[in-house]
């Protein structure tokens, strides 16, 4: 047997259910049944497993129902073989344990009570020994907070958590058993940064035992019910149980952006779409989206602000006490929330969860100054915010108030408390604190402010909604891309979140410089960044030496260009050392090797003498997206026959067209820009997971003009390739508008 075979307890009702999700490894066996018998959402049996490249069997809701009438549910195992195949899985991060049952034993548990012991490639691995103590905190800190917080029990008998390779997502809540994607047990140096979004992932799984599996949706609609809570309370139970207190600005960052972005695209889809715009598990699939994650947390973020957090936590505890161990709606939900806030909520949900788009938020102040300033709304939805009203203070940006404002859904605009205009602020911020969704735009004065003083807002959330409001303005092209740089240029030396310099610095060298940027502007934008991180490395400010300092290393290497930079890389390389830190890690060398390599600065030689001395998985991954980076002809043929190949796993697929693809090196690349979109029509035709995998990770976005635009649009336009040329529409678009 299966020692992660688990049990859940019988909940003492008949027919009662068991979990919602499960998902598929690399080989599309599935981990884990998602099996109801009165009402199962529609994941085929565990144990099934189907031949690579074939699509899973979409099940419409009749077909679910009809299932959960032949099936008799009375128990429920979670089985985890992840070798299953007899494929071994060489990572370093692969932990072995103890086991009769064959091929059951490549990941680790970790259980409440003790870790079991850790075996790295036949050693004691004392690495994740001290990774296991942070993750043993974490879990206790949310597991206490989320009893505390919850009325109804923690369901199962037991809560472990798995470490799998080659998990296909980031991880998975089987009931009692979660399962990672291995790549959470760092075996590099990472910044508090990505610690965090890992104690955030335990947070978020941890909430689905409840929203998810104790109550799951009735069809895959309303997939919204376990991805936007648990999302939700993953944030702010690691913001009132951890350290990890500022979380909320990484996903203001690195989330909320992404769900910005996908719902201004065609696809765009409400929060909680219709049971008919979800017809089968194959559309269910396409919902698991930064819509349902990032949107619909932030819509929650919203609605607690609305009725406050006691009706809110009353109205979900009601939700689990009436439907523990079944299913349920959005309809159910707002029942339970309108009962507890003795408010009806519906029309809020109509507006916020049953509409798709962005709205905006436009603060003004007429003239003559001093008079009226208003908030005007373009969109259907209700606001609840709070404006920041700031004052040029010696050093800072000082916040005079955060004014609280009810913009009606109808609202042209409304007025603002004399507080917010008398005397003039330096600085009106919408969406202060970033409690709502919506883009905002600023008055002149204030954009004024915030160009010279952005970095002075003393409040790291706050800085975060600045900078995705210039953010939003660069895409919009209203805004030209340099200044995004500029900026970046200007306030990020004085950064003290490693958060917001890490996402800054990414934005502005893979979305600004590779995308946005004319590619004649592109080399002085990469030589702006670098000076950015040299910056960075230097004297240190009021904030952590060590998380910055691997923030500026990570950022110098990436943009690294010149004779200068190219010889900084390889001193760092031959000492093993940055000055002044971090050591160069096996990640940082695969990161220097390889920008060196796009350079032709490396040769194959010193990508395989590496290769040699790396046999772990990273080390694999690393060494082909480095063999597809180097600039010759053999090298990019040889890349494009394997990711053309269907052999390739998704990970590897990733890596290969992640070197692949260069904006350095777009002149040996032209030709296959065309031949990109016709491999694609053509897989499409045969074999649509690569079609997907193709579409997802290694499209040509460096490639953004009109002749790339127009292929894609000959292409087929549907599904990803659909968000992709979209995405590539936009960026020619802001390329030729400066
Ligand atoms: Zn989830």
């Amino acid at each position: 047997m299966n020692p992660h075979s688990k049990t859940v307890r019988d909940a003492g009702q008949d027919p009662y259910g068991v979990g919602a999700n499960s998902w598929l490894n690399r080989d599309r066996e599935v981990l884990g049944p998602a099996i109801r018998r009165d009402d199962p959402v529609g994941w085929p049996l565990s144990g099934t497993r189907r031949p690579r490249g074939e699509c899973v069997t979409a099940l419409t809701y009749e077909e679910a129902q009809e299932r959960s009438r032949l099936l008799d549910v009375r128990g429920y195992r979670v089985e985890l073989d992840v070798t299953g195949g007899g494929e071994e899985f060489g990572s370093v991060t692969v932990v072995r344990f103890g086991c009769r049952a064959p091929g059951a034993g490549s990941f680790i548990e970790l259980s409440p009570a003790r870790l079991r012991r850790v075996v790295l490639n036949g050693q004691e691995a004392a690495p994740l020994r001290r990774d296991a103590a942070e993750l043993l905190a974490v879990t206790r800190a949310c597991f206490d907070r989320y009893r505390e917080i919850f009325a109804e029990p923690y369901p199962y008998d037991s809560y472990d958590q798995a470490f799998v390779p080659e998990l296909e997502s980031g991880a998975v809540e089987n009931p009692g058993c979660v399962t990672f994607r291995d790549d959470f047990l760092f075996p590099s140096a990472v910044t508090r940064t990505e610690r965090q979004l890992r104690a955030m992932v335990i947070a978020h799984e941890m909430a689905h035992m409840w929203f998810g599996d104790l109550v799951t949706m009735r069809w895959w609609n309303d997939v919204w019910l376990s991805e936007s809570f648990a999302t939700y309370m993953g944030f702010q139970v690691l913001t009132e149980a951890t350290g990890f207190t500022g979380a909320w600005t990484d996903f203001a960052l690195a989330r909320k952006t992404r769900g910005y972005d996908a719902d201004q695209r065609a696809s765009a889809h409400p929060v909680a779409p219709e049971p008919r715009d979800v017809p089968d598990t194959d559309a269910a699939r396409s919902s698991y989206d930064d819509i349902s994650y990032a949107k619909g947390a932030s819509a929650l973020r919203q609605l607690v602000a609305w009725l406050g957090w006691p009706a809110f936590l009353a109205g979900i505890n009601d939700y689990f006490a009436r439907y523990r161990f079944g299913c349920a709606t959005l309809a159910d939900l707002l029942d339970c929330l309108s009962r507890a806030a003795g408010a009806d909520v519906g029309e809020w949900a109509g507006s916020w969860l049953r509409s798709s788009g962005v709205d905006t938020l436009t603060v003004s102040r007429p003239e003559p100054p001093g008079r009226v300033g208003c908030v005007s709304h373009e969109g259907g939805r209700p606001h609840r915010v709070w404006i920041g009203v700031y004052d040029e203070g010696p050093g800072e940006l000082a916040l005079r108030a955060r004014v609280p404002v009810l913009v009606p859904a109808d609202a042209g605009a409304v007025v603002l408390p004399a507080v917010a205009v008398r005397p003039e602020p330096a600085l009106l911020l919408p969406n202060d604190g970033d409690f709502s969704y919506g883009k905002i735009r600023l008055d002149a004065a204030s954009r004024a402010a915030l160009t010279a003083s952005l970095g002075r807002l003393a409040d790291p959330l706050s800085r975060a909604v600045a900078w995705n409001s210039v953010r939003d303005l660069v895409r919009d092209g209203e805004l030209a891309p340099r200044q995004y740089i500029a900026l970046a240029a200007r306030h990020l030396p004085a950064e003290t979140d490693g958060s917001i310099a890490g996402h800054v610095l990414g934005y502005a060298r893979w979305t600004v410089a590779d995308r946005y940027l004319r590619p004649g502007l592109r080399d002085a934008a990469l030589a702006d960044i670098t000076s950015v991180c040299r910056d960075l490395l230097g004297p240190q400010l009021a904030r952590d030496g060590d998380e910055m300092r691997l923030v500026a290393v990570r950022g110098l290497i990436d943009s690294a260009s010149g004779p200068d930079d190219i010889s900084a890389l390889w001193s760092w390389l031959g000492t093993g050392r940055v000055p002044g830190g971090p050591d160069v890690d096996s990640r940082l060398r695969w990161q220097i090797l390889l920008r060196l390599t796009v350079l032709g600065a490396a040769s194959r030689a010193e990508i395989e003498h590496d290769a040699d001395r790396d046999a772990t998985a990273a080390g694999r991954l690393s060494a082909a997206r480095c063999r597809a980076a180097l600039p010759d002809d053999a090298a990019k043929r040889a890349a494009w026959a394997a990711m053309l190949s269907g052999t390739l796993s998704g990970y590897e697929l990733t890596a290969t067209a992640q070197g692949f693809w260069q904006p350095e090196q777009a002149g040996l690349l032209a030709g296959y820009v065309p031949r990109y979109f016709a491999a694609l029509a053509e897989a499409a035709e045969g074999a649509a997971d690569l079609a997907r995998a193709l579409c997802v990770h290694g499209f040509p976005h460096h490639a953004a003009d009109t002749a790339t635009v127009r292929a894609g649009e000959q292409c087929l336009e549907s599904g990803a390739l659909a968000d992709q040329v979209e995405d590539l529409r936009r960026a020619a678009a802001v390329r030729s508008g400066f």
